[in-house]
């Protein structure tokens, strides 16, 4: 097995083009072509986690938050991402990142941690627009079925549950070639019509929609029920416990009755108005800031527990998946969770 294996059982779940366009995922380090044995999962690269790797004998470290962000000023002891690189490449470590593809997919981040807090019926806080494109081709009829089976090895036409979709009709197109053309059908200078599908001529014609329909499979943050209601104050004491911290923040009544739950992994407070729209009691997220608390005056009970906890369900959950998927495939490849993560994230109490 090559890192390009474990690229494609990653991509099966969280493509790499529903990550936001600003995002920086996939390969960081290393080659597609290097063999795996051993993969570390982990939320990030730091010193601890290259030095677990390296004594584990690690092929791959697949992380949540990219490695490579910002553009890096030197690889060398000076900058701390140059140094991981250094480091990395040395010992001969590939790096992968799932970043917010893995925020956007069914079973991502947020749901995660609504597992971990043990919500049912969750679903998506909000399902992204914009993500989907519609692509329109034209084509003369005898060349219709290669390149539809061209697109749908690219991956066009995968609808939910389905794939090769398309729709198809005919029309006439017009065209004159100019001087310099070499049409595949007409002659320069003179105006053709062709009864087409779509086109492989010298200029493809084709036509990129943004829709606005919202995907079925990708969306943020999460949206669930606990198994009973309880008060705000006991569901903050179940908070603490599931994810394990000495304190937490928010706002709300103590004695608010808390059923429906909202969750975004990591910095979420984009999504209060979702979770007040959709119903939630509660909603829990992190890097929630003065202004946000304000914001939701009231109508929820808001909730920070911290960017390390709200994501850190995430490195069990792939690791479950990359066994899963591993073991259908027959390959013999160890996956182990990264016992050297930590909140960089201190709490004091006096
Ligand atoms: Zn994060």
């Amino acid at each position: 097995m090559i890192v390009r294996d474990v690229h494609e059982i990653l991509e099966a779940w969280a493509p790499k083009e529903i990550a936001w366009e600003r995002d920086n995922v996939g390969l960081q380090v290393g080659s597609m072509l290097r063999r795996v044995q051993k993969i570390l999962v982990s939320l990030d690269v730091t010193d601890e986690v290259v030095r677990e790797a390296r004594e584990k004998k690690i092929d791959l470290i697949i992380s949540h938050h990219p490695l490579l962000f910002h553009p890096v000023k030197s690889v060398s002891g000076e900058d701390r991402v140059g140094r991981l690189i250094h480091e990395l490449a040395k010992n001969g470590i590939s790096l992968y990142a799932a970043h917010t593809n893995l925020d956007f997919a069914e079973g991502g981040v947020s749901f995660a941690l609504a597992g971990r807090l043990g919500l049912r019926n969750t679903g998506f806080l909000q399902k992204d627009q914009f993500i989907l494109k519609k692509v329109v081709v034209f084509v003369p009829a005898d060349h219709i079925e290669s390149v539809a089976a061209a697109m749908a090895d690219a991956g066009a036409g995968r609808i939910g549950q389905y794939d090769n979709c398309s729709f198809r009709t005919r029309g006439t197109g017009t065209f004159k070639p100019l001087a310099g053309a070499k049409p595949l059908i007409g002659a320069k200078g003179r105006m053709e019509k062709v009864e087409e599908v779509s086109h492989p001529y010298d200029e493809v014609a084709y036509d990129v929609y943004n829709l606005s329909n919202p995907s079925a499979s990708h969306g943020s943050g999460a949206i669930g029920e606990l198994p009973r209601e309880m008060p705000l104050s006991k569901f903050l004491a179940h908070l603490t416990r599931t994810l394990r911290i000495p304190g937490l923040r928010f706002r709300g009544n103590l004695r608010a009755k808390i059923r429906r739950v909202a969750v975004c992994g990591g910095s979420g407070s984009g999504y209060l108005q979702a979770a007040i729209q959709r119903g939630a009691d509660a909603f829990v997220t992190a890097d929630v800031t003065y202004h946000v608390f304000q914001e939701s005056d009231g109508r929820i009970a808001l909730i920070d527990t911290g960017h390390f906890e709200t994501e850190q369900p995430i490195v069990p959950h792939l690791v479950g998946y990359l066994k899963g998927q591993l073991a259908r495939r027959r390959e013999r490849v160890g996956v182990f969770p990264s016992n050297r993560m930590k909140n960089f994230v201190q709490y004091y109490n006096s």
